[in-house]
């Protein structure tokens, strides 16, 4: 062969070989956004590890999980999967807050599991129990991954003392005449992982700081009141009484992954006060990072505004089911948007997704069982696009249209079944089973007001706490009307509908 050809040949292969190398470095790649540096970054393994270190803040239980909060943890279980994809190793912690989360981030407020056991009757630990059992359900019902462990915050109310007893000894701590706090003046880079203007946070809300010394410090360990005794209290070295929110998972995450994680998730709205309290108090414990990823999903918004558990005005899984929805609609729906920005719910834009979801059924249900292996370099390179879509910071909806196009191809069935199996390790739509019609209930489109029912007895509670006697008979007839009748009962107020 002359020997022009053959330099032709070899730049042409030599080029071949470098864009295998491009394209291989690029699927390769698993790139996140992280919330501490504002960009997107590569992600690997901490040099010497061999699992990811992962924690989730997870569900307050005293009420039910609204859809939005599922939007997260759908959210963090396509992180999980798509990490398995790129075949690492989890170790996977999520909490159960079941203590502490006061209503208000000024660490005043009620604590929202005891406003649980007032709204509902129940006790305490009742109310923990019944909404862990109803969130694991949804959980379930979402085809939600189950996370390594689950960890409760009274079963480590121990871990927590001692975490604050750390801080105490290093200087970082103030006590008041209701706390222990957390003194954030001490950690200079309190600041940055929100980028917030604390000058003006600090100057502006000098009004209801109680005793802290500046707006930001926030506490470790709160005292039971003098004068009655909580439904959740415990010892400490510093009197009776429970732990502040923040603490909880600084506390489980670090006894379970150690002073660094590799990944640390929850909702946006955790980003200005839970995680940076975290970090606050994390890192002045142990003099460390306390993880090297922040990973923040965007709401799920209602209309204009935020669906939230204390509104009251909030959708749940059973909700969805009454009106014939199945979990696994509403899972597609969340993916159909990238989880860094926000979703506008709707119940069009959910029968959309059941409509979707049911079409994907009908194109992918005769492949079943018909599945050989990802061969052909064609179904290779859809694998490889797939691979790379998840890979970058988790672009489901551009995996969803994967997913589509690979059925529209002449793939044979064997190939295609193969990789609708393959893409569905990280979607999780269960295409690999028949779906599952849910029977609409009769009055499913009938106002569910029980939301409007238990915000009234809340009022009337703190009406009769007031002593305002006239107001809570105002409350009390107009649930009469409403056809409900209520006791007062030592637990507190319950209701039944006449
Ligand atoms: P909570 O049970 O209120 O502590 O919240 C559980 C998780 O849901 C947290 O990660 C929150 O950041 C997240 N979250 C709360 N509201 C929404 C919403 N409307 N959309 C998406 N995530 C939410
Ligand atoms: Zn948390």
């Amino acid at each position: 062969m002359p020997k022009f050809l053959c330099l032709i040949g070899l730049i042409l292969s030599g080029r071949k070989i470098t864009e295998g190398l491009f394209s291989y470095i690029k699927i390769m790649a698993l790139i996140f956004y992280n919330t501490a540096s504002r960009k997107k970054e590569p992600f690997t393994l901490a040099p010497g590890e061999d699992f990811v270190k992962m924690y989730c803040c997870g569900p307050t239980v005293y009420h039910f999980a609204h859809i939005g909060n599922l939007r997260t943890y759908i959210f963090e279980d396509t992180l999980c999967r798509t990490l398995e994809y790129y075949g690492y190793k989890l170790k996977h912690i999520v909490n159960i807050t079941d203590v502490g989360h006061l209503t208000s981030d000024q660490d005043t407020g009620e604590d929202k599991m005891e406003k649980g056991a007032l709204r509902t009757g129940k006790t305490v630990w009742e109310v923990a129990q019944f909404y862990m059992d109803a969130f694991f359900k949804d959980w379930h019902r979402l085809n939600i991954e189950e996370p390594t462990l689950w960890c409760r915050a009274t079963e480590h109310i121990k871990q927590q003392i001692e975490l604050v007893k750390v801080l105490e000894e290093k200087g970082y701590t103030y006590r008041t005449s209701d706390g222990i706090y957390f003194d954030s003046l001490k950690f200079p880079r309190y600041a940055d992982f929100a980028r917030l203007d604390v000058e003006n946070l600090r100057k502006g809300s000098r009004i209801d700081m109680g005793e802290k010394h500046a707006a930001t410090d926030f506490a470790l360990w709160k005292f039971s009141p003098t004068d009655k005794k909580r439904l959740m209290e415990w010892d400490s070295p510093w009197g009776v009484g429970f732990p502040g929110w923040h603490i909880e998972c600084s506390a489980m995450a670090m006894n379970y992954l150690g002073p660094t994680l590799d990944i640390h998730c929850g909702g946006t709205d955790h980003i200005r006060v839970h995680h940076t309290n975290e970090i606050a108090q994390s890192e002045c414990a142990t003099g460390k990072p306390f993880s090297r990823f922040w990973m923040h999903g965007e709401f799920l918004r209602l209309g204009d505004a935020k669906m939230s558990k204390s509104s009251g005005e909030f959708l749940t899984v059973d909700l969805l089911e009454d009106k014939g929805f199945n979990p696994l609609d509403y899972r597609l729906f969340a993916l159909t948007s990238h989880y860094r920005n926000y979703l506008n719910f709707s119940w069009e834009a959910l029968e959309s997704a059941r409509e979707a979801l049911k079409s994907l059924h009908k194109k992918t249900d005769p492949l079943m069982g018909k599945a050989t292996k990802v061969e052909s370099e064609e179904a290779k390179k859809w694998q490889n696009e797939f691979k790379d879509a998840i890979g970058d910071d988790l672009n489901m909806p551009r995996a969803l249209g994967l997913l589509n196009s690979v059925l529209k191809t002449e793939l044979p069935e064997g190939e295609k079944a193969a990789l609708v199996l393959d893409f569905d390790r990280v979607l999780g739509l269960k295409l690999d089973e028949p779906r599952k019609e849910i029977a609409k209930k009769p009055d499913a489109n009938a106002v569910d007001d029980s939301a409007e029912i238990e915000s009234l007895i809340v009022q009337r509670t703190e009406a009769r706490k007031s002593k305002n006697w006239q107001e809570s008979d105002r409350i009390r007839d107009l649930l009469k009307e409403k056809g409900i009748e209520i006791k007062d009962g030592p637990q507190g107020t319950t209701w039944v509908r006449k």
